[in-house]
């Protein structure tokens, strides 16, 4: 069937195509401008590999709201949860892909994203912490 959003996800596919994939043994995927980094050991897993993939493809090159919404819904993942905390179980080095900072290629990156959730999430027991006292 046709649909403006499958002419959007083919779009998408494009573009993972143009741009540059580096294989690296942390994290799980992130992206950085025009180059995707993804941890070597998902070649493992063929599907999930695909699904962060296409997900890291979907990112934007700056962050914007999109970016942020995306790693909310994380739809692209959604068919093969078991096989993504499957490999971050048995892969303690993917952990690192939960640090705030993050060192990709030869500079150091900073997760907006994550660094909103872990506020969040601080000031929900902080504010948990006032009203129970
Ligand atoms: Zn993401």
């Amino acid at each position: 069937m046709f649909s403006f959003w499958n002419l959007f996800n083919r779009k998408d596919h494009f573009k993972v195509c143009l741009m540059k994939l580096t294989y690296i043994d942390y994290g799980v995927g992130n992206r950085v401008g025009d180059t995707i980094f993804l941890n070597k050991n998902l070649k493992k897993y063929p599907q999930l590999h695909d699904a962060i993939l296409e997900h890291e493809g979907n990112h934007t090159d700056d962050w914007s709201f999109k970016d942020f919404m995306l790693d909310l819904r994380n739809d692209e993942i959604g068919e093969v949860k078991g096989e993504y905390y499957r490999f971050i179980l048995t892969h303690p080095r993917a952990w690192a892909n939960y640090s705030p900072i993050l060192k990709l290629g030869n500079q150091w990156c900073f997760d907006i994203t994550l660094t909103f959730f872990y506020v969040a999430f601080l000031s929900f027991f902080i504010l948990l912490y006032f009203v129970v006292q």
